[in-house]
């Protein structure tokens, strides 16, 4: 299979070079085909603006939509851009791997998501009318393929739990999961996180190896986080809301996730 590895971490011999390291020879070694975009060190150009053009709309000030919408439809979208879409309809499974920098990605990997998803690649696909809102969440250009993250956090594993301070980690990582990559419409896998980073030794991280190389080995059957497709039914059109009838009173990013026994019906079918 195919398999993108989009790295966001400025120094090669960091914890995260080397699981970089460690992530492209497993998945060679079953045999995949691997591209990696290691960002820093392509000297990834992290800002959206109106460069991102070959050729801008004349006369026009610059739109950060309708100037995207414009260079993809014509051809005139920034080589760098061109070749990362490239990447991504080649793959059949892609991983963001960085480390958690305030509570989210580093810049120049959510740059590389800003640029790279086009309006009319990844946003702006299918029909947009009052009775549809697009293909999106769950459809769109990169449905079929799977998408996960490989995170490093300074901080421990409970800090991250249902209580702990910095919030639960299925929340911090929301918005990448069912934003960036459900939204056009990647299968979402759990995350691979690893926690305390402070504190790894060589004991420690063989441990951490040997869970990422199992995670890695069944890239292609761990089953997905069971998002909820936008047009299956589950949402009132044109709110976008939650039907009330299905996870009644709840809310919050976790209502989008079908509950386990939940699947039956036009509701919960997927
Ligand atoms: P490194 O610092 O390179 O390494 C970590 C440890 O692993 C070191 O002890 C190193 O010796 C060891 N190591 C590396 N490679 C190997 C190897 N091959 N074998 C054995 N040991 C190895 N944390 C949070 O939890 N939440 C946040 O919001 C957050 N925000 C941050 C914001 C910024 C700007 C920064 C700089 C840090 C932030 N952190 C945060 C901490 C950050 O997540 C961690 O520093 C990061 O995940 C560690 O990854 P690294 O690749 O840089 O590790």
């Amino acid at each position: 299979m195919n398999i993108l590895l989009v790295h966001a971490h400025p120094e090669p011999r960091s914890l995260n070079g080397s699981l970089r390291d460690f992530t492209i020879q497993r998945l060679q070694a079953a045999g995949h085909s691997i591209q990696v975009s290691d960002l820093y060190a392509m000297n990834w150009k992290a800002p959206l603006d109106a460069d991102d053009s070959i050729e801008r709309r004349s006369g026009e000030r610059f739109d950060p939509s309708l100037d995207s919408k414009n260079a993809y439809e014509h051809g005139l979208q920034s080589l760098d851009i061109v070749r990362e879409q490239e990447k991504l309809l080649w793959a059949d499974a892609v991983i963001l791997q960085f480390p958690l920098w305030w509570f989210s990605m580093p810049a120049i990997l959510k740059g590389w998501v800003e640029r790279v998803y086009a309006y009319g690649f990844a946003y702006g696909v299918g029909e947009h009318s009052d009775a549809r809102w697009g293909d999106r969440y769950g459809e769109g250009t990169l449905a079929g393929k799977r998408a996960m993250l490989i995170v490093t956090a300074g901080g421990w594993e409970s800090h991250y739990g249902p209580r702990g301070i910095n919030g639960p980690i299925d929340e911090l990582l929301f918005p990448i999961h069912h934003g960036i990559f459900y939204y056009p419409g990647f299968d979402v896998l759990p995350p691979f996180v690893v926690y305390r980073t402070g504190r790894i030794d060589q004991a420690r991280y063989a441990e951490i190896c040997s869970r990422l190389g199992e995670r890695l080995d069944e890239l292609f059957s761990t089953a997905p986080i069971p998002y909820r497709p936008q047009n299956a039914g589950a949402y009132e059109i044109p709110d976008l809301t939650l039907r009330a009838e299905i996870a009644p009173g709840q809310t919050g990013g976790g209502v989008h996730v079908e509950s386990a026994g939940e699947g039956a019906g036009p509701a919960g079918s997927r």
